[in-house]
């Protein structure tokens, strides 16, 4: 059985229908939080993405599988407490040097 590519990074935007929910500014953080909903298998996705232009290789992502139900509950300022509570997720960018790993616990957004 071969996963499917929602699951495989690296991660093509045009596998997905994206929905915007705003930014997180906590912290004074600039977090940009989508839920993006896999057009093969219908997935959603929590995806978390910051970077600061004052730092080079600041710029970092995270993704987390979450059911539909959460996605309508979600806001920008509990975007990184919903991805901590997920047994893991997918995080990558250039913070990371990575275009994507499983991971789990809090995600670092801060500078
Ligand atoms: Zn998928």
């Amino acid at each position: 059985m071969t996963e499917c590519s929602c699951l495989t990074p690296p991660f093509n935007y045009q596998d997905f229908d994206s929905k915007d929910i705003g930014v997180d500014e906590t912290n004074g953080r600039y977090g940009s939080v989508t839920i993006e909903t896999c057009k093969k298998c219908g997935a959603n996705w929590l995806r978390y993405l910051v970077e600061y232009e004052a730092f080079s290789k600041s710029g970092r992502w995270y993704r987390g599988l979450i059911w539909p139900e959460r996605a309508t509950v979600i806001k920008p300022e509990t975007a990184l407490a919903e991805l901590e509570s997920l047994d893991w997720y997918f995080a990558g960018g250039s913070y990371f040097d990575s275009t994507g790993f499983k991971t789990s616990g809090p995600p670092a957004a801060d500078p």
